[in-house]
């Protein structure tokens, strides 16, 4: 079985903005983060991304705008000679009661499924409760990144927990 990071997007990979990012200008990546998934990928984990993009269903942008964002944060990583094995997102507003929105943990158990991820041995990073409610649910760890976090420092102090 394999061991997965999953990541939250907005907040951990890229700048969070209140009103949505809606364009790839919009779409602002922190520094060191082809540097922290680099660092996963040496570590054997699989890195996928898990995200709420109510944004798609409250009609502020549309699926193939939030795909080429992706497609971007993509080619930023090949730059880097790294990448994101996959992205799940959850297009539904909160009042859609759906199963995937996080804290609900659908997402996180189809990647499990889709990838044999052993999620005993993996790990959900968020800067939101809901990310961690999301990954106990699911039955894997939660780390909460802090306001004066990056990602990078986690992916490193997670590396000397292995060590
Ligand atoms: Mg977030
Ligand atoms: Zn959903």
């Amino acid at each position: 079985m394999n061991k997965a990071v999953f990541l939250d997007r907005d907040g951990v990979i890229n700048e969070e903005r209140k009103d949505y990012v809606k364009t790839i200008k919009e779409f602002q990546v922190f520094d060191d983060v082809p540097k922290a998934i680099k660092q996963l990928k040496k570590l054997g984990f699989i890195v996928i991304v898990i995200t709420n993009q109510s944004a798609v269903n409250r009609g502020i942008i549309t699926l193939e705008t939030l795909n080429e964002i992706h497609m971007e944060l993509q080619k930023i990583l090949k730059e880097n000679n790294t990448s994101i094995d996959k992205f799940y997102f959850c297009p539904h507003k909160p009042d859609e009661n759906c199963q995937c929105r996080k804290p609900n943990p659908e997402m996180l158990i189809r990647a499990a499924q889709d990838y044999n991820i052993d999620m005993k041995k993996s790990v959900m990073i968020g800067d939101s409760l809901t990310d961690i409610q999301a990954a106990h649910k699911a039955g894997c760890k939660g780390i909460l990144l802090e306001k004066n976090q990056t990602l990078l420092q986690i992916v490193n102090s997670m590396v000397d927990d292995l060590l």
